[in-house]
């Protein structure tokens, strides 16, 4: 078995995670993608804005069409920061040693990686797969050694994922600006955001008036 893991704080998921999600899956002929929305992450000094309901609920909804994406409540029920190498121990507990896990990850996450909780024993547990993102560089200089010894450059339909080993696979192949913060920002202003969000997840923050003022959930 082959399974992806998406994680983030998807405060809302965007047209960017789905694209990303769709590729990899696609790439790395994975059997299931499971999204993993964090209660709290490690990385990002404030909280989420959106509640963990309606995170998860976005996430839902979007996710529904895609029999191979699922959306874990792991993070979310154990609350707290949620920090990676809890939920791979988990999931390698739950799955056994012969389920290959890929975590997916955008080029901004990838560059403070060293700084993850027990970063070294994580790359033990698990493939990376980093996609690139605009204004964020892909470089394997100045990562240690060890690290840099497994990256491998991923260009769909050249390359070929590697049955041995766990690999840090730099792709190429998707250029999405879209990002949750920026979608957050023009909900405050007023504007549409139909064409940045999966249309089931936009219909709900229209519903419940998420991101605005006098939101009224
Ligand atoms: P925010 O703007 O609130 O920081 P975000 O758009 O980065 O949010 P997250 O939920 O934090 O969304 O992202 C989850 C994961 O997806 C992270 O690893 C992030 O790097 C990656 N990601 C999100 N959007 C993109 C994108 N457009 N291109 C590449 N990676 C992305």
């Amino acid at each position: 078995m082959r399974i992806g893991i998406f994680g983030g704080t998807f405060d809302p998921v965007h047209n960017g995670h789905l694209e990303i999600a769709e590729k990899v899956w696609q790439w790395f002929s994975l059997d299931r993608l499971y999204f993993m929305p964090a209660a709290q992450s490690p990385h990002k000094r404030r909280q989420p804005e959106a509640p963990a309901w309606d995170r998860f609920a976005m996430l839902v909804l979007a996710t529904q069409p895609y029999a191979a994406f699922y959306v874990s409540t792991l993070e979310l029920a154990r609350g707290g920061v949620s920090y990676t190498i809890d939920t791979i121990r988990e999931l390698r507990h739950r799955m056994g040693e012969k389920t290959a896990l890929y975590f997916i990850m955008g080029a901004d996450a990838f560059q403070g990686i060293t700084q993850w909780k027990e970063y070294d024993q994580l790359l033990r547990l698990m493939n990376l797969v980093v996609i690139p993102r605009p204004g964020y560089s892909l470089r394997a200089e100045g990562l240690p050694e060890e690290m840099r010894a497994r990256v491998r450059a991923f260009v769909p339909e050249r390359d070929r994922v590697e049955e041995q080993g766990l690999h840090i696979y730099f792709c190429s192949g998707i250029h999405n600006a879209t990002s949750a913060t920026a979608i957050r920002a023009a909900l405050r202003r007023g504007e549409a955001i139909a064409h940045l969000v999966p249309s089931e997840a936009a219909a709900y923050i229209e519903k419940y008036r998420l991101y605005r003022e006098g939101s009224t959930t």
